[in-house]
C-alpha cells in the first residue's frame, strides 16, 4: 500500500507520522517544494493559542486544539529538546471587552487581571488583561525532528513543486493534501488566502513572560530567543522583509515594553499564514493521473497550525486509513 503526502510543514509532517504509526507497513512518500527551515511553520513562535481563525465550528477547533495541547504537554515533560516549553504571560487590551474564549479551560492558570493590577505593573494605558500559562512548540526545532522520525520510519522524501495533483505521478492508493497556502494554486481553492506575518527575533534574557498588546503587537518567548510581531496583512503575498513593518513592530513593542530596547536583534522573517473561512479536513474522491482516488485534504489552519496540528493529523490519518482499506466506500 502506498500513500503520498503533499507538504512538509507542521501539517504535512504530522499527518505523515500519524499514518506511519497507524499503518507501519505502508510506503509513505512526502512530496514538497520546500522543507524546514524554509516553510511557514518555521517562522511561527509556535504558541498554543487559537489565533486568526474565522471558522465558526468552535467545538471542532476545541477538540483538535485539546488533543494538540496534550501532545505538546507530553513533549515538554518527556522530550524537551523538541522545542516544547511552558510559557506564562499576559494579553492586554486598551478597551475593556472581556472575551469568553472557547479555549480558556485548555490553557492553565487563566485569570482576569484587574485594572488596579495593570496600574501597579505600569501598564495603565490598558483597561483589561488576562494571564495564562500555555505551551510553545518552536517550529524550527520540532520540524527537523519530525523529518528525522519520518525517515527512520522508512518514509521517502521527494523535493518537487507540483503544478497540479496529476504531477505527483506514481500509483498511490491515497493522497494527503497538506499544502497550506499552496492549495490556492495546487487545487485552485481560491478561498485560501495569505495572512502575511513579519517578525523580529531578539535575545532579551531579562524578559521572562510573554505579552500580547491588543491585536497589534506581541512578545513571545521561545527557548533562547523572543519573537516580536506582528503583522497580519490579509491577501498580501509579499514574502520579503519590509523596513516599514520592522519599524511598526519594533516601535510598537518597545513603546509598550521599554525593557525591550536593549534586546539584541538576531533575525527577521516573514511568513504567509494559510487563511481560509474554515479549516479543510475532509476526504474527496477525484481524478488523479486518470484514476479516481481519495484525496484527504488537511489545510487552511491560518494562524493556528501549531495549535491544531496533532488533532488534525489524527483525523486525517483515520481518513487515509479508510481510503486505503475501503477505497470504494461512500464518503
Ligand atoms: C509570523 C507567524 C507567526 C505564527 N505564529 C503561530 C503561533 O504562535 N502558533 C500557531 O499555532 N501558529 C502560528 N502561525 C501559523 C502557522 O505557522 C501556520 O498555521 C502553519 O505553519 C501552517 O502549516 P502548514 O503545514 O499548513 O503550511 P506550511 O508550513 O506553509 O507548509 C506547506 C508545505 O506545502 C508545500 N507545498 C505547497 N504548495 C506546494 C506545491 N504546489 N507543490 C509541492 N509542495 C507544495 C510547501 O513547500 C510546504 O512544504 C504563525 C504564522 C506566522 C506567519
Amino acid at each position: 500500500m502506498s500513500i503520498c503526502i503533499i507538504g512538509s510543514g507542521i501539517i504535512g509532517l504530522s499527518t505523515a507520522l500519524a499514518i506511519q504509526e497507524k499503518e507501519p507497513r505502508a510506503k509513505v512518500t512526502l512530496v514538497a517544494e520546500s522543507f524546514s527551515p524554509d516553510v511557514t511553520s518555521d517562522v511561527a513562535a509556535g504558541y498554543w493559542r487559537p489565533s486568526l481563525l474565522v471558522d465558526p465550528r468552535t467545538d471542532v477547533l476545541w477538540r483538535w486544539g485539546e488533543l494538540t495541547f496534550q501532545h505538546i504537554e507530553r513533549l515538554a515533560y518527556r522530550e524537551p529538546d523538541t522545542g516544547a516549553l511552558w510559557q506564562s504571560g499576559y494579553e492586554m487590551r486598551q478597551d475593556s471587552v472581556k472575551e469568553d474564549f472557547f479555549w480558556k479551560d485548555t490553557v492553565r492558570n487563566y485569570r482576569n487581571i484587574s485594572e488596579r493590577e495593570l496600574q501597579n505593573m505600569g501598564f495603565s494605558q490598558f483597561k483589561s488583561a488576562i494571564f495564562y500559562t500555555t505551551l510553545a512548540l518552536e517550529g524550527s526545532i520540532y520540524l527537523p525532528r519530525m523529518l528525522d522520525q519520518f525517515k527512520r520510519n522508512s518514509g521517502t522524501l521527494q523535493q518537487k513543486r507540483l503544478e497540479n495533483l496529476d504531477d505527483i505521478g506514481g500509483s498511490y492508493n491515497a493522497i494527503g493534501n497538506c499544502s497550506g497556502l499552496g492549495a490556492h494554486h495546487l487545487i485552485t481553492d481560491t478561498s485560501v488566502y495569505p495572512i502575511r506575518g513579519q517578525t523580529i527575533r531578539v535575545q532579551a534574557p531579562h524578559i521572562k513572560h510573554f505579552y500580547v498588546f491588543d491585536d497589534d503587537y506581541y512578545v513571545l518567548q521561545n527557548g533562547t530567543s523572543i519573537v516580536l510581531g506582528g503583522t497580519h496583512q490579509e491577501h498580501d503575498w509579499d514574502t520579503s522583509v519590509r523596513p516599514a513593518d520592522f519599524d511598526h513592530i519594533w516601535n510598537g513593542n518597545t513603546n509598550f515594553l521599554p525593557a525591550l530596547k536593549t534586546a539584541k536583534i538576531i533575525k527577521q522573517a516573514t511568513g504567509l499564514r494559510p487563511g481560509r473561512p474554515t479549516v479543510r479536513l475532509e476526504a474527496e474522491r477525484r481524478a488523479v493521473c486518470g484514476k479516481t482516488k481519495t484525496v484527504v485534504h488537511n489545510y487552511g489552519h491560518s494562524g493556528s497550525g501549531l495549535t491544531l496540528f496533532y488533532g488534525c493529523a489524527l483525523d486525517a490519518a483515520d481518513l487515509l486509513q479508510q481510503a486505503v482499506h475501503r477505497p470504494n466506500a461512500k464518503l
